[in-house]
């Protein structure tokens, strides 16, 4: 990305750079030739009005002889000498009436030019002959002179009255000494890096006749100024000696601003970018933070509108967690809760519960507990923060009011087991106490009385006394049956209340080997018989022998416990065991027509402590612990108990013992 934008940036600027720099140099090619422009129309200038003050000359001795064709050798030489003045380029004036050199000054170095006939020189006869057509001044040159040297030749038409009074055409030349003239013009072949040029702009085709300096300044571009004289027109050409700058003035001034730009810009971008990614970073943390809260956590801004929240908190809405939107108000979200029924103790009262919150979340001073439509209970903690936004963590305690629930329950279980406990233990043990109050001053039991009686009279006899004292002995046996039974009532209650507390501490142990399960049901069976009989209630059990593979003194007592119930809780019918094989499990079933256990009570009944009636008042004893060791012990063999039941028609209990391949010994 950043590499990208840098490239880009670069990129824009290298363009911007080209574009600069190309302006740049035109502007500098325009300035030189605006330069060179100026020149060149300052060089016109002089050569037009130098080459206009020459023609004067010409011009003035030709109406002169206009009017004075008889003019003395000595008036033109007067004449043309005041003509001439200071201009020292101009090597001669001569007059060719009828194309033959009459008249010349300076006549002295010149007088080899008199006498000439044009027409013998095809040379001068084309620019003679152009003046006279023309009626116009014509330059030719520059030229071979007669005298030597080159130079410029004004031909200057002139009609002329001969003496035999008919006109006659003429020409007037002035010849100037073309590098003087150029020289006091101010041209130079080159001067000061300029090169300069003329030629005559001629219509006709063909290279154009070079009259100063090179050809080549013409095919450099050169600026061209126009010089008139006459009808002739010349071009002047001025070029820079090195060509036309290629380069702009300020070229490496913008190259050096470009790559600066371009470093500062790369510079700008690395620290955006730097910015940007560090900032992203941070925001990533925290929204990393923020989702590995256990909690909910939401914050809003001070128009209360949802900045931020982790997903436990856009878990807690359910369907309406769409709307957990940033920018959404915290009003319009409680509303899609309520609409989503997500607050049960606001069904019915939304309105008035909604202003109820808004003033808690308005100014969060203490903490409240929410119960939603799931059964999770929430603890809702707000906070203003310093730009007067707020911060609200949802805390899920449901585990907490569960475990406070449970703990409640297992308080009152508890107290209620106390109190039954106290019950079970202070009946046996009132018993015990009563009784051996009575075995330890025998003489108050009436049997004693009896025979201190039949003994003190004599008329008793041996069989009278014999069974007085058969009375007595079996009044103390009795006695002592119900210390003995109270007694082993206590050990239970004591054994139980131990094993439970062991299993608890997890340092109960089992030492499962293969067991006669047959042999085992007989005997457990055996110790309900008579209580079972008392009340009428036949006890069937199966008899194919079944081995199992199990703690052998604690498959007892889980027998104990659930066959001891269902004799315990049926009244009337019986109690059937059975037992079912499959390959993985050993089923016992043991089913009553006692009373049964209401669904609701279902549940409960493998608690710690639970009994359907466990007030002390209950017709049956027990301690409530019975089922709770026989599913922990069940559980300790890796199987399970089960129980289903018909309120009013009786329960069946299963124990589903897992096979294992050496139960059979
Ligand atoms: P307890 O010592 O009270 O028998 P248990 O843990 O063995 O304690 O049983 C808990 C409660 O379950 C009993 O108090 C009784 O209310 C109910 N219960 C257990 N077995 C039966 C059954 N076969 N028929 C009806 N109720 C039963």
């Amino acid at each position: 990305m950043f590499v990208l934008q840098a490239v880009a940036v670069v990129a824009l600027l290298f363009l911007i750079n080209v574009t600069l720099v190309r302006n740049d140099t035109r502007q500098t090619v325009r300035d030189a030739r605006q330069n060179l422009l100026e020149q060149g129309a300052a060089l016109s200038i002089n050569m037009t009005t130098g080459l206009a003050h020459r023609a004067i000359v010409g011009q003035a001795i030709a109406a002169t002889l206009e009017r004075f064709p008889d003019l003395s050798e000595q008036d033109f030489d007067h004449l043309a000498a005041e003509l001439r003045g200071d201009m020292q380029d101009i090597l001669n004036i001569a007059l060719a009436p009828e194309l033959v050199v009459t008249l010349v000054y300076p006549l002295a170095p010149n007088r080899s030019v008199i006498g000439l006939d044009y027409h013998s020189r095809p040379d001068f006869l084309e620019s003679v002959k152009q003046a006279l057509e023309s009626g116009e001044i014509v330059v030719a040159g520059p030229d071979k002179l007669v005298q030597g040297g080159t130079g410029l030749i004004m031909r200057v038409p002139v009609e002329i009255r001969n003496a035999n009074g008919l006109d006659e055409q003429g020409i007037v030349s002035v010849v100037i000494d073309d590098k003087a003239f150029f020289a006091a013009s101010g041209l130079k072949v080159e001067s000061e890096g300029i090169q300069m040029a003329i030629r005559r702009d001629t219509d006709t085709a063909g290279s154009p006749q070079m009259i100063f300096g090179e050809p080549s300044v013409f095919a450099a571009s050169p600026v061209i100024s126009t010089i008139v004289v006459g009808n002739e027109i010349w071009q002047l050409a001025l070029c820079p000696t090195a060509g036309w700058p290629a380069i702009g003035d300020r070229a490496n001034r913008i190259r050096a601003v470009t790559v600066v730009a371009m470093l500062v810009a790369v510079s700008l971008l690395l620290l955006v970018n730097r910015l940007r990614r560090r900032s992203e970073t941070a925001r990533r943390q925290l929204v990393d933070a923020i989702d590995a809260l256990d909690d909910g956590f939401a914050l809003f801004d001070s128009d209360d509108r949802l900045v931020i929240c982790n997903e436990k908190y856009r878990k807690l809405y359910g369907d309406g967690a769409d709307l957990l939107v940033p920018g959404r108000l915290y009003r319009e979200i409680g509303e899609a809760g309520l609409a989503h029924g997500l607050f049960p103790e606001a069904i019915g009262r939304e309105r008035e519960w909604l202003e109820n919150h808004m003033r808690f979340h308005l100014n969060p001073k203490k903490t409240i507990i929410q119960k939603l439509q799931d059964g999770t209970w929430m603890r809702i903690v707000e906070r203003r923060t310093s730009d007067g936004g707020t911060v609200g963590f949802r805390v899920d305690i449901t585990e907490l009011k569960r475990a406070r629930e449970t703990a409640e329950a297992a308080n009152r279980a508890m107290t209620e087991f106390l109190n039954n406990i106290n019950h079970e233990i202070r009946t046996p043990l009132s018993a015990i106490v009563g009784f051996i109050r009575f075995l330890a001053r025998p003489e108050t039991l009436k049997s004693h009385q009896a025979l201190k009686n039949l003994i003190a009279d004599p008329s008793s006899d041996k069989a009278q006394l014999s069974a007085a004292i058969d009375s007595y002995v079996a009044e103390t046996k009795t006695f002592a049956s119900r210390v003995e039974t109270s007694a082993t009532h206590l050990a239970e209650l004591v054994h139980d209340t131990l094993d439970m507390a062991k299993i608890q501490n997890g340092v109960l142990d089992i030492n499962p080997q293969s067991v006669d399960l047959t042999a085992t049901i007989a005997d457990c069976v055996q110790q309900f018989a008579h209580e079972a009989d008392k009340k009428g209630v036949r006890i069937n059990h199966f008899t194919q022998p079944v081995t199992i593979w199990a703690d052998p003194l604690r498959l007892r007592q889980i027998l104990i416990n659930v066959i001891g119930n269902a004799v315990k809780f049926t009244d009337a019918g019986s109690v059937g065991i059975s037992c079912k094989q499959d390959a993985r499990y050993t089923s016992i079933i043991i089913a009553d027509t006692g009373c049964g256990i209401a669904a609701k009570h279902l549940p409960h009944i493998f608690q710690k402590f639970w009994q359907v009636d466990g007030s002390v008042t209950r017709a049956h004893g027990g301690t409530g612990l019975g089922l709770a060791i026989s599913r922990e012990l069940m559980e300790l063999h890796g199987g399970k108990i089960d129980v289903i039941s018909d309120p009013g028609a009786g329960s069946t209990f299963t124990l589903r013992f897992p096979r294992v391949a050496s139960e059979g010994g």
